[in-house]
C-alpha cells in the first residue's frame, strides 16, 4: 500500500465540477488582481474568524513581514520567535529590520514555552511572534498576559492552525494581527501560493493593504515603501470554494488523528498532546519517537509509507543564523524534540483501511527494533 503524507489530487477530484467553473469565471471576468473575489474572499475570511478585517497578500510569509512592518516594528527592535518552526517565522522579522529572539517550546504541545519567554524579554522587545505549530494552539492565556504586563505586540504565525480554537476563540484573534498561508499542503490549501492578515487594527489594515500593493492607496500615487504582494483572483475563487468545507475538513483530520492516538496509547510512541482548552486541527500528526527516529522513517519507506521531519534544525542552530549567537545546548526542549519527531501521513480523506496499516507497520518495528 502507498501512503503519501497529503493527498490532494483526491480532493480536487472530489471537488473539481466546483473548482473548475471558478477557476473559469475568473478567467471569463479578466479580473485577475484584486477584483470581487479577492473582496469576497477577505470578507468571508473575516467573518469565519470573527475579525473586523483581512487583507489577502500573496504568501503566509508575506502575511506575517507585512503584518510586522505595518505594526511599526523594524530596526533596534527585538521579536521572540520560536526556535522549533518551519524558518519563514524568523526570516521575516530579518527582513523587517529587527532582530529575531530564540525561545525555547514547550516538551508537549511543542508551542512557544511561555516561562521561556520571560527569560528572553530585554528592553529592545516588541512583539512575540507564537506558532500554532502542527495545528495545535500555543498557550495564548499565558502569551497574552506577558504581552500586556511587558506591552508587547502579538502577531500570530497561523499558518499550520487555520480553524484551531483556544478557549473556544479562533486563532488569528488574539493579538494585533493573525496570520495565514494558503500553500497547497496547508489545512486550507490553494492550488498556487496565497497568504492572509486578520486583524481588528483599522491602522494594520489600512497600512498593510497599502503595503501590499507597492505603497499605493491612488494609482501612481505612493506613500509607502511597499512590496507586490498581492493574492491572485484565481487562488481567491479557488480558496472561497474551500473554505466551505474547511471545519469539515477539520473534523475529519481530528478522527483519523484520534484513531491513530487511540491505537498508539500502549506502545513507546508519544502521540500528539491536545491542552484540554484547544481544539487541535491537525495540520500534521506528529509523534515522539523515543530512539532510532531516523531508521522508523526508513522502515516505513520501506512499507510505501511517506513520513517528514518537521523540523530536523531549530533555528537558532541553522547556518543562516550563525551571526545571531545560538549555540548547541542553548534551547534544549527543542534540541530533543527536533531529534524526535515524526510526522505521519495526515489529510481529511485517510481511510481506517490505510491508518490501520500504518499502526500495524509502527508496531511492527516497535516489536522489532525497540523493545530489545
Ligand atoms: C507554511 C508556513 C509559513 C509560510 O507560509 P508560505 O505561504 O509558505 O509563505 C510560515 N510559518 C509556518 C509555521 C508555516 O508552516
Amino acid at each position: 500500500m502507498n501512503i503519501p503524507m497529503v493527498d490532494l489530487k483526491g480532493q480536487y477530484k472530489k471537488l473539481k465540477n466546483e473548482l473548475d467553473s471558478a477557476v473559469i469565471s475568473v478567467m471569463e471576468s479578466g479580473a485577475f488582481i484584486m477584483g470581487p473575489e479577492v473582496s469576497a474572499f477577505e470578507k468571508e475570511s473575516a467573518d469565519y474568524a470573527g475579525v473586523k478585517y483581512a487583507v489577502g497578500v500573496a504568501s503566509g510569509t508575506d502575511a506575517l513581514l507585512l503584518a510586522l512592518i505595518a505594526s511599526g516594528i523594524g530596526k533596534e527592535d527585538e521579536v521572540i520567535v520560536p526556535a522549533f518552526t518551519f524558518i519563514a517565522t524568523s526570516e521575516i522579522v530579518v527582513r523587517a529590520g529587527a532582530t529575531p529572539v530564540f525561545a525555547d517550546i514547550c516538551p508537549k504541545s511543542f508551542c512557544l514555552d511561555p516561562e521561556d519567554i520571560k527569560r528572553k524579554i530585554t528592553k529592545k522587545t516588541r512583539a512575540i511572534i507564537p506558532v500554532h505549530l502542527y495545528g495545535h494552539p500555543a498557550d495564548m492565556d499565558a502569551i497574552a498576559k506577558i504581552a500586556a504586563e511587558n506591552n508587547l505586540m502579538i502577531i500570530e504565525d497561523c499558518a499550520q492552525a487555520q480553524g484551531a480554537l483556544f478557549n473556544g476563540r479562533k486563532v488569528g484573534t488574539f493579538g494585533a494581527a493573525g496570520c495565514f498561508s494558503f500553500f497547497p499542503s496547508k489545512n486550507l490549501g490553494g492550488y498556487g501560493d496565497g497568504g492572509m492578515i486578520l486583524t481588528n487594527d483599522s491602522k494594520i489594515f489600512e497600512t498593510v493593504k497599502g503595503l501590499k500593493n507597492h505603497g499605493s492607496f491612488e494609482r501612481y500615487y505612493h506613500k509607502l515603501h511597499g512590496f507586490n504582494s498581492r493574492l491572485d483572483s484565481i487562488q481567491a475563487a479557488i480558496l472561497r470554494v474551500k473554505l466551505k468545507r474547511l471545519n469539515e475538513w477539520n473534523d475529519m483530520r481530528r478522527k483519523a488523528a484520534h484513531k491513530y492516538s487511540d491505537a498508539l496509547k500502549d506502545t513507546i510512541y508519544t502521540p500528539p498532546f491536545e491542552d484540554p482548552r484547544a481544539k487541535h486541527v491537525f495540520h500534521q500528526y506528529t509523534l515522539k519517537v523515543p530512539a532510532k527516529r531516523n531508521e522508523l522513517k526508513e522502515f516505513l519507506a520501506s512499507k510505501g509509507i511517506a513520513s517528514m521531519i518537521y523540523y530536523p534544525v531549530s533555528n537558532h542552530l541553522q547556518e543562516v543564523y550563525a551571526d545571531f549567537g545560538g549555540k548547541k545546548g542553548d534551547l534544549p526542549v527543542s534540541e530533543t524534540v527536533q531529534d524526535q519527531v515524526l510526522s505521519l501521513p495526515m489529510y481529511p480523506e485517510l481511510t481506517d483501511e490505510q491508518i490501520n496499516y500504518i499502526i500495524s507497520s509502527l508496531k511492527e518495528f516497535q516489536d522489532r527494533e525497540l523493545t530489545k
